[in-house]
């Protein structure tokens, strides 16, 4: 979608799990974007701060500069009226109210690029992520490579222990699975397994 007749706003949506490339995919739209010389702001949520706070980082070390905020109010406090692109990553943190933010914006005339993770670590939608590519004109699924077997995949793998839905966290906690090499009950088994161990540690101590 590169024509721009008048104002007509529009939705993109660039989801998959981690480490497909969708930060770098919103990166590459919004520095176009600004060499077209529109106006542009560029949201991330304030829960993220793997690598910058002020920076969208993707995974290979691309970066575009970046506005922290927790919740789509926020977002909506810190929109100038001026801007014709709005970037956001990782909008599963953002909550529900992100949806009709972004179908009002559109209905304004902006363009609103939107990248996150369409499923959690069990493999279910991960809202608002589902809502949104309901109401996106556009859509980018993409795929990263399973680092078990090399296939395509669709999955972010949790590797440590623990069954809270948001766990942030990048290399080492995470990794990207196909559908045959996913497995969601990883996390929960680590839990497990770390309880019975602190109950025989706590044996043994008594034991002393
Ligand atoms: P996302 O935003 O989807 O987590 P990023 O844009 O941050 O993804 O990172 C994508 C980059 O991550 C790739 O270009 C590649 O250099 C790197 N990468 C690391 N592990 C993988 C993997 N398993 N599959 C694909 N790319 C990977
Ligand atoms: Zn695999």
């Amino acid at each position: 979608m590169n024509a721009m007749r008048g104002n007509l706003g529009w939705i993109e949506v660039v989801c998959g799990p981690m480490f497909s490339g969708k930060s770098e995919e919103l990166i590459r739209r919004l520095r176009r974007a600004e060499i077209a010389r529109q106006r542009v702001q560029i949201f991330k949520p304030i829960l993220d701060h793997r690598y910058s706070a002020d920076h969208i980082v993707s995974h290979d070390d691309t970066r575009i500069r970046s506005e922290a905020v927790n919740t789509a109010a926020e977002m909506e406090a810190k929109l100038d009226l001026r801007t014709e692109v709005i970037g956001v990553d990782e909008a599963q943190f953002l909550g529900e109210a992100i949806v009709p933010l972004v179908v009002r914006l559109a209905d304004m005339g902006k363009r609103i690029i939107i990248a996150g993770l369409d499923t959690d670590y069990l493999g279910r939608p991960f809202h608002p992520m589902p809502e949104l590519l309901a109401v996106a004109d556009e859509i980018t699924k993409a795929l990263a490579i399973c680092m078990q077997c090399g296939n395509p995949a669709k999955h972010t793998q949790r590797l440590i222990a623990s069954e809270d839905l948001i766990v942030v966290g990048a290399a080492g906690m995470y990794e990207a699975r196909c559908r045959r090499c996913f497995e969601p009950n990883l996390a929960a088994e680590e839990v497990q397994k770390n309880e019975v161990q602190k109950k025989a540690e706590a044996v043994s101590a008594g034991a002393k």
